[in-house]
């Protein structure tokens, strides 16, 4: 015989109910069911609100009214006309009951837990006894049961404890002489002694069909929910979380303790004592095969089972160096806390023992205050300890799993998670059972923290980034371009899955935290986004607190730079193609990797210099490993690299601009490229990466350009002083020629001095056979000494960025 339980949604509707009736058909089949069932959704809700109201005195009477729509629309969908009377009839009695106790609760503008029990009880009365009813018309036998007469309780109203053997016996009792019916049984409710009306705490409809079936001897619980059964995560919060296909009573009850709502945590008692397997189900999809707990689950591969949270808590810090830690004080502590049966979620002490950390619900810490201070006076006094402190907003998160006794490492992996996304950590605790390690964080970071220690246990799902793209240009829209060709790579090689979560131009601005389409983001961005609004995108960024973020800054605006210091400090990751944060103050690009380090998080910017080439990348490889720079040298610009590729034999030097500029190498005025400034920036950056801590003011660029050239007040004029010039340029190609040498005009990092200069050089030289537009870097190091270390190709071009951009993206995906 199996013990069959339906929730709140379950019950929700005349849609539900049908479903909910086949499955107890189908089950009779076999054999009789006792089915347990909870009030229809959102009801136990709704008599809790009413019965405060009527405690404040406000007008209660909307809910009535809501609670018996909610009931006759069921009615009237699923009986005859003919058979709907009495069923009303009884309900309208329960209604006119509720509002008496909400009447003289009004009245006395007095609300006590005993008065509370009272009026939810409704809740799983009108519930089954509706439910009952209309199953009688397709399942034979089926009864009514007021379950609150035959589970004996204490008298602790709201949360009361169960007499087993009392219980057990009245429960075998009514069976002995039922056991041929269809007995559908009120869920939740109890009664003491005296016979009053009990209840077993919220969510403990799943207790009751426990209880029985520990009474009974059931051969198994089912558990019918909402969902499939047990998942790693509360599915609301993590959409990559996944169905469990067991778990052992103890992990079930660990994962429920901390949130997992799915299933009330005392449940898991009675059937461990009874070795009964409880199967928790999906109503909606009854082929699942539903999450098994019990006592003989196999062994998974999973490191964790899963990850819970209770939203709402609150802790206590006691500190007091004459009192907290002797012996005894735990011990006094915690009986009081009990006594005033105040439930203490988790508790930590400090090896030093002078301080004692326990969290509770909100509702019980200014009451646990209270009973601390009278209980502890004395010592308070005698300033032996200190007054108590509460600490509210906060929330725990536990992962959970057998799996981690046998695990090194789980807490550094929880951690990690928690520190690179720059959560702090209010307090942990790990049971000693060690199925569990449980951590108090802020409750705004709740949401943020799940999702990212979901991504760090389960690696075997697809790891989420979560960008936030600034610049909508060449490169912003071919990095966009490339990240959805490559999507299905991602996710099958690299595990991972990247979300653009927001974009910004200077025109509009959108954000999406399921990710951005990136087939249509353009007229997505131009139809429904919101004006720019710099300052506000990089807020609403921090604001949603979205797990494994990284914002990309594929501008080559000043503006965007201000912002970077915040961002690292929220613990977000920066990729940028932008070298204007980087050449600026060497006190910022400092402070930049500074704040990047001490928050946990990345600074990407290969593609500051040489577009996609590995340059950045190598020369940090180079320095971490202790390799020291001797010397770099360099040709940085592509327009320039180009122009003295090809500025020989009969062309000429304008010509050779010209046609530099026809080709789109060059910016709109040439003069941008050939002073030398951008040139300057890279070598800047190469030079502070290779650990000098030089200013702009500190690079000596040589001119290639006579003064007139340079002065000249127009391209079209820039274009003619060239042309006037022709000898000079001339005169400097002859000469290398006659030398054997071509012209290059080359950055130079030695002793820690950068100096940008033409030069002439030999075919012994790297920079010789340069062509095209490539760049190229020689780095001579202690280990690359009498060769140096060479990087040459296209370092110029919207791809070949983007593809730097995207790969810097990547890098810092790996890292998560
Ligand atoms: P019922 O009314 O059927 O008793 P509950 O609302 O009490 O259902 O519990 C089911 C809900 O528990 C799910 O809808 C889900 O949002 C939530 N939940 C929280 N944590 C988990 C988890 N780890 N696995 C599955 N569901 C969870
Ligand atoms: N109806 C009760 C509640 O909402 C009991 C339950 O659903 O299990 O808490
Ligand atoms: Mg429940």
């Amino acid at each position: 015989m199996k013990i069959l339980k339906f929730g709140g949604t379950s019950v929700g509707s005349a849609e539900n109910i049908k479903t909910l009736l086949s499955i107890v058909a189908n089950e009779k089949l076999q054999s009789n069911p006792v089915v347990v069932l909870s009030a229809m959704s959102g009801v136990t809700n709704l008599l809790t609100d009413m019965a405060e109201k009527a405690e404040r005195g406000e007008d209660y009477n909307n809910g009535i009214k809501e609670i018996e729509n909610k009931h006759f629309e069921v009615i009237r969908a699923l009986l005859p006309a003919a058979s709907q009377n009495p069923v009303f009839t009884r309900l309208k009695i329960f209604f006119n009951e509720i509002e008496d106790l909400l009447q003289s609760v009004a009245n006395l503008q007095e609300l006590s837990l005993q008065t509370k029990d009272q009026i939810l009880s409704y809740g799983e009365r009108c519930s089954t006894f509706m439910v009952s009813h209309i199953a009688t018309q397709t399942i034979q036998n089926a009864i009514y049961v007021n379950g609150a007469e035959y589970i004996k309780t204490d008298n602790n109203f709201g949360q009361a404890k169960v007499n087993t053997e009392l219980t057990e016996v009245l429960i075998n009792d009514f069976y002995q002489t039922n056991n041929s019916k269809v007995l559908f049984v009120t869920g939740f409710i109890s009664s003491n002694s005296a016979g009053r009306i009990t209840t077993l705490g919220r969510g403990g409809s799943d207790y009751t069909a426990a209880v029985w079936a520990a009474a009974l001897n059931a051969e198994e619980i089912q558990i019918w929910t909402d969902v499939n059964g047990m998942m790693t995560a509360d599915p609301r919060m993590v959409k990559k979380a996944f169905s469990l296909p067991e778990l052992s009573y103890t992990e079930a009850m660990e994962l429920s303790y901390f949130g997992a709502k799915v299933i009330y945590p005392p449940t898991m008692i009675p059937a461990f004592m009874k070795k009964i397997p409880i199967v928790i189900k999906n109503t909606f999809q009854p082929e699942f095969e539903g999450t098994y707990i019990k006592s003989d689950a196999k062994s998974s591969n999973l490191p964790i089972k899963g990850i819970s949270s209770i939203d709402q808590i609150s802790i206590i810090n006691l500190t007091g160096s004459g009192m907290v830690g002797k012996a005894g004080f735990s011990g006094r502590l915690f009986s009081l806390l009990s006594r005033e049966q105040i439930n203490v979620v988790l508790i930590t002490q400090s090896s030093s023992e002078h301080s004692i950390t326990f969290a509770v619900k909100p509702t019980d810490a200014a009451h646990a205050i209270s009973f601390i201070q009278k209980e502890f006076e004395l010592e308070l006094d005698a300033k032996k300890l200190e007054l108590p402190e509460v600490e509210g907003n906060l929330a725990v998160l536990a992962v959970v799993g057998e799996n981690m006794k046998r695990t090194p490492g789980m807490s550094g992996r929880l951690f990690s998670a928690l520190g690179r996304n720059g959560i702090n950590v209010r307090a942990i605790a790990q049971g000693s059972s060690e199925y569990n390690i449980s951590v108090i964080i802020g409750k705004d970071d709740l949401s943020k923290a799940v999702n990212a220690v979901h991504d760090a246990f389960f690696t075997d799902l697809k790891r989420t980034l979560n960008i936030f793209c600034l610049g909508t240009g060449n490169i912003g829209k071919t990095l966009f371009n490339q990240l959805k060709e490559q999507m299905p790579f991602l996710a099958s090689n690299n595990d991972l899955q990247v979300k653009v979560a927001g974009i910004s131009n200077t025109r509009k601005m959108i954000f999406n935290t399921n990710g951005l389409s990136l087939a249509d983001w353009e007229s997505e961005l131009d139809t429904n986004g919101e004006p720019a609004d710099l300052a506000n995108f990089v807020e609403r960024m921090k604001g949603l607190n979205l797990p494994n973020c990284v914002f990309v800054d594929n501008t080559a605006s000043e503006a965007p730079i201000q912002y970077y210091q915040g961002i690292f400090e929220s613990s977000i990751s920066i990729v940028t193609c932008n070298k204007k944060g980087n050449s600026a103050d060497f006190a910022q690009y400092k402070s930049f990797k500074n704040a990047a380090r001490k928050f946990g998080v990345d600074f990407y910017y290969e593609t500051n210099v040489g577009a996609g080439l590995p340059i950045i990348r190598t020369l940090k490889e180079l320095m971490m490993s202790g390799d020291k720079v001797a010397r770099i040298e360099a040709i940085l610009s592509g327009t320039i690299s180009y122009i003295f590729n090809n500025f020989k034999g009969d062309a000429g030097f304008y010509e050779t601009v010209k046609e530099a500029q026809d080709l789109g190498y060059t910016e709109p005025d040439p003069r941008d490229d050939l002073n030398g400034k951008d040139f300057m920036r890279k070598m800047l950056i190469l030079a502070r990466d290779a650990g000098y801590p030089l200013e702009a003011s500190d690079v000596k660029i040589d001119n290639i350009l006579p003064e007139a050239c340079l002065n000249a007040s127009s391209v079209e004029d820039f274009y003619k002083e060239l042309q006037a010039n022709a000898p000079y340029f001339e005169d400097l190609k002859n000469k290398a020629k006659n030398d054997g040498k071509v012209l290059r005009y080359i950055g130079k990092l030695e002793d820690g001095k950068v100096n940008i200069s033409l030069q002439m050089v030999d075919d012994s030289h790297p920079f010789y056979m340069l062509s095209g537009s490539d760049n190229i870097i020689s780095f001579t190091t202690n280990r690359y000494k009498t060769r140096p270390l060479v990087v040459k190709g296209p370092g110029a071009g919207a791809e070949v960025t983007a593809a730097g951009v995207f790969s810097d993206i990547i890098n810092v995906g790996q890292n998560h």
